[in-house]
């Protein structure tokens, strides 16, 4: 059997500018993989060669711009963008990049999606979590989503440190050292990041914005297995029917860190294998376990292809 072009797209990098800029818990502490993050050649490449891996689309790692103030945001969003754009020169069949977004100016980071998109060829934005504590439905945050219509690229909802009041409140209980054990990847992102969707869907962004395309990493953030609940609970509540069906048209998923079968046939019984792309969430991930866990999957093998390469080839452009 021939082997399956691969395409990854919750790939991460960082530069040390934006990184070093980051405080408290977006820190992160000594288990950050640094060195992995802060390559964009010869280790990398050799990981995702080791997986069989094609292509990774890039992504700066969370929080990025999403938690300085609006001047500081559009310097270093323009940082890593030219970084990551000096990358995909340097190996134009190996990586492709997701831009990074300066939210705090809402308006500027419209024109830094346009940038990057046009002069670069970036395939689409990642924005992590809320913007100084704030979701991304408010209206001021519009702009950015008309840009990525009008640009037909889909935006990235990737987790960030969830809200201090929510930590306080929520997650500060149970310590491994100093970090709350339900406050990032093991639960709090998870709850934040399906929060966001389900607010843009309530929020009209959809209708006002028809063909406008939103991704979600970990297999949709649980959103999947709750599809039905969701529904019933949402017409229950307000008469109104269609939320289920909004999320099928609007959101794609990726497999990023979520390794799990069930929850991959879940979410292909709810949205179809073709709202389902392939991704590791690399280097907090392993790209052999990921790739590994697509290829055990019990699915057909135009199922498969679709994970692995055609989904993204489609939806990105690629
Ligand atoms: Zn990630």
């Amino acid at each position: 059997m021939a082997k399956q072009r691969v395409v990854a797209l919750e790939e991460h990098f960082w530069i040390p500018a934006m990184r070093d800029r980051f405080q408290g818990y977006h820190r992160g502490g000594a288990h950050q993989p640094s060195q992995k993050l802060e390559d964009l050649g010869a280790l990398r490449l050799k990981d995702m060669d080791a997986a069989g891996i094609d292509v990774q689309v890039l992504s700066h790692n969370q929080p990025g711009a999403q938690v300085f103030d609006p001047e500081t945001a559009v310097t270093l969003a323009r940082a890593a963008n030219d970084r990551l754009d000096e990358a995909c020169r340097a190996h134009p069949t190996r990586f492709a990049g997701f831009a990074a977004l300066p939210t705090p100016d809402p308006r500027a980071a419209a024109d830094e999606l346009e940038r990057t998109v046009t002069r670069f060829g970036f395939k689409g934005a990642m924005v992590n979590g809320l913007t100084n504590g704030a979701f991304l439905d408010e209206k001021r945050f519009w702009p950015i989503f008309e840009r990525a219509e009008a640009l037909d690229v889909p935006i990235y909802l990737h987790p960030a440190i969830p809200h201090p009041a929510v930590i306080d409140t929520y997650f500060k209980d149970y310590k491994h050292g100093n970090y709350p054990i339900l406050m990032g990847a093991v639960w709090g992102f998870t709850v934040e990041t399906a929060t966001a969707a389900l607010r843009l869907l309530l929020s009209g962004v959809f209708d006002a914005y028809p063909r406008l395309k939103i991704i979600l990493g970990h297999m949709g953030e649980t959103i999947p297995f709750s599809l039905w609940r969701l529904e019933w609970t949402v017409n229950h509540l307000t008469g109104r029917s269609g939320f289920a069906q909004c999320f099928r048209d609007h959101f794609w998923i990726t497999t990023s860190g979520n390794f799990s079968q069930p929850a991959l046939l879940c979410s292909m019984m709810e949205l179809g294998a073709e709202r389902i792309l392939f991704s590791v969430d690399y280097p907090f991930n392993s790209n052999e376990a990921g790739v590994e866990f697509v290829n055990r999957a019990p699915i057909s093998a135009g199922d498969r292809e679709r994970i692995f390469h055609v989904n993204a080839t489609s939806l990105l452009k690629l």
